[in-house]
């Protein structure tokens, strides 16, 4: 039966409904400037898919958006 299991995410388009799920937050640093990145992981409660909206820039300066 195992191999059967995604008959349903191929056969009915999902009208997927993202909420977001997990927010991670990093940084590097170069000796000028700090590499900020965000990443915010959603996912489809509704057939369980999930995307990753990534953020980064570079700057001294904490960005609005970390
Ligand atoms: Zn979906």
């Amino acid at each position: 039966m195992a191999e059967n299991n995604s008959w349903w995410q191929e056969n009915s388009p999902c009208q997927h409904k993202f909420i977001h799920f997990d927010t991670i937050k990093s940084t590097e640093s170069s000796i000028y400037q700090i590499g900020w990145k965000r990443v915010d992981r959603f996912y489809c409660e509704k057939c369980l898919d999930y995307k990753d909206k990534v953020q980064k820039e570079w700057s001294r300066d904490k960005p609005e958006w970390y």
